[in-house]
């Protein structure tokens, strides 16, 4: 094995192994450092999001879905079922298969682009040197061209709720209970810890969301997060806003949760406790004081719009930088930063990336909210239609939410979409794609959609930026 590579990554996340296998692609010598063991013991590929993030999120927002729909909505359908039973380890075998399968599959392609993956934890020396320290806990250096720091992120923990890794659990914790807690609470309701509460919701938890802040989602589309509310409340999750937990003690089988809101000090007595307050970025024992490496103010590490840091040739993705925590932001930086250290152009456009909240229904958005439009004060124009009026949504018996387009009033061009319901994870494309193209609202409303499909809510809600859907009857407006 050689101990001099043209580019060291260190983290083999969604953004270090995607950064590592475009490099490899651009034909330089790479290895890839990662400390991260798997639930079986042996090292993993794959980084938060395959192991105990994104994918096994899904995995079980999926089985959930299957098992409510199941239990709730198919007498509708002419389709009655009795004795349905929840296998959870069943579930959570599946899970883990579907974890297990994509990490080999990193591996694989690692194997076919010749990157040597280094199992253990990488730290950054003065020049352009890494540390890496194995299994064995025996170090050595590495010397390398360029660097990339990809080590990502974890939860945060909080001194009013300590994690015992059996009663009050991070999101990691909650994506592996062996039993369905009866009564289960939620600090914060931010994207992990709604996707999580709706899994046991599902599955039969009373669940109860503590939120600090008095605006449910204060970065989605206000209309939007609405129109979420209530549909989680329908659910049964019972979403308790201004809730600011200041306390958490376990006694026997319970945690009794202290938290404050506008009515003084109460009390939540639950079975188990999920702790979803956020990530912070990982950067503990990752630089030498003489690295020439910078934080921001944020705990981040300090990086231009190239990812590069404040030392040439070594540069910082994903999670552990600016900007979202999301798979997908973290893997284009990756790229992008292959590309660049091939002295290739690259860049990577930041007012278009997707957020997606896996509920049901799905909520997902890109490019400003009205609420961000209005507080600058650009004119725009709006357009919405809602899935109780797509006949593919009614042939689903799926028709809560809503797309809205957001335009410039003077241009038309797309400046947002945001979607709650049906498949608005792959529908939000539409909007990306638009932006990406600088297309207008009148450019999705010259389009043809499939019907019947979901997608023709957005073909009417770019009509109706203009003043003119079809299928709804709305007061006139005069046409464009
Ligand atoms: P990570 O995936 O965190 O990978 C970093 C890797 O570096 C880790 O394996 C870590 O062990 C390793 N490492 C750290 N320090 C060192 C070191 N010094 N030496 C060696 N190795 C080191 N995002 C989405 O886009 N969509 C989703 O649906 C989604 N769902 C999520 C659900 C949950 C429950 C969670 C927790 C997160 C979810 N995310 C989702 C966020 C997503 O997982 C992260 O944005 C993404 O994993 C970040 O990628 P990354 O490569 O920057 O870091
Ligand atoms: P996110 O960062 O999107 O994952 O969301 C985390 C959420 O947790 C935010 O909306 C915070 O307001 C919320 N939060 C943080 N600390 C507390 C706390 N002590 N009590 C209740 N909610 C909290």
């Amino acid at each position: 094995m050689s101990d001099n590579y043209d580019v060291v990554v260190i983290g083999a996340g969604p953004a270090g192994y995607v950064a590592a296998i475009r490099c490899a692609q651009l034909g330089m010598s790479v290895a890839c450092i990662d400390k991260r063991i798997g639930s079986n013991g042996k090292p993993v590929l794959g980084g938060t999001c395959l192991n105990v993030g994104c994918i096994p999120s899904k995995a079980l927002l999926d089985s959930s879905q299957r098992y409510s729909d199941i239990t709730n909505k198919m007498a509708v359908h002419g389709v009655n079922i009795k004795g349905v039973k929840l296998d959870l380890e069943t579930m959570m075998g599946r899970k883990e298969r579907i974890v297990g399968n994509l990490t080999a599959g990193i591996h694989s392609l690692f194997k076919a682009n010749g990157i040597t993956w280094l199992e253990g934890s990488g730290r950054v020396l003065a020049g352009k040197q890494v540390e890496f320290t194995g299994q064995n806990q025996e170090a050595k250096i590495i010397a390398t061209e360029n660097i990339i720091i990809a080590t990502g992120s974890s939860p945060i923990e909080i001194s009013s709720a300590s994690l015992d890794n059996n009663r009050i659990v991070d999101s990691t914790g909650a994506l592996e209970f062996a039993n369905v807690p009866k009564t289960l609470g939620v600090i914060g309701a931010g994207i992990i810890g709604l996707e999580l509460g709706s899994v046991w919701r599902r599955l039969g938890a009373d669940v109860v969301v503590l939120e600090a802040q008095d605006t449910f989602l204060s970065m989605v589309d206000q209309q939007v997060a609405k129109e979420a509310k209530k549909q989680f409340s329908q659910q049964g999750l019972d979403i308790r806003l201004g809730a600011r937990v200041t306390g958490t003690e376990v006694k026997g089988n319970k945690v009794t949760v202290t938290y404050v809101d506008t009515s003084g000090d109460n009390e939540l007595v639950v079975d188990k406790l999920i702790v979803a307050v956020g990530r912070r970025p990982n950067t503990e024992n990752l630089l030498s004081a003489d690295s020439g490496i910078n934080l921001d103010e944020r705990g981040c590490i300090f990086v231009d719009e190239n990812c590069q840091t404040d030392m040439p040739g070594i540069y910082a993705v994903g999670d552990v930088v600016r900007g979202p925590m999301l798979a997908h932001k973290g893997s284009e930086e990756g790229m992008m930063v292959a590309e660049l250290i091939a002295e290739h152009k690259a860049a990577v456009n930041y007012e278009t990336i997707p957020s997606v909240i896996y509920t049901h229904p799905e909520i997902a958005w890109v490019g400003k909210t009205e609420e961000e439009l209005k507080k600058s004060g650009d004119a725009y124009q709006v357009g919405v239609f809602p899935f109780a009026a797509n006949g593919r949504a009614m042939a689903a018996e799926d028709t809560a939410g809503i797309v809205k387009i957001i335009a410039d009033k003077k241009t038309d061009r797309i400046l947002g979409m945001h979607i709650i319901g049906p498949s608005a994870g792959d529908l939000i494309a539409q909007g990306v794609i638009a932006m990406e193209f600088a297309g207008s609202s009148e450019d999705l409303a010259l389009t043809v959609f499939a019907h019947p499909t979901v997608s023709e809510a957005v073909h009417e809600a770019a009509l109706d930026t203009l003043g003119r859907a079809v299928h709804i009857a709305k007061k006139r407006r005069p046409a464009k």
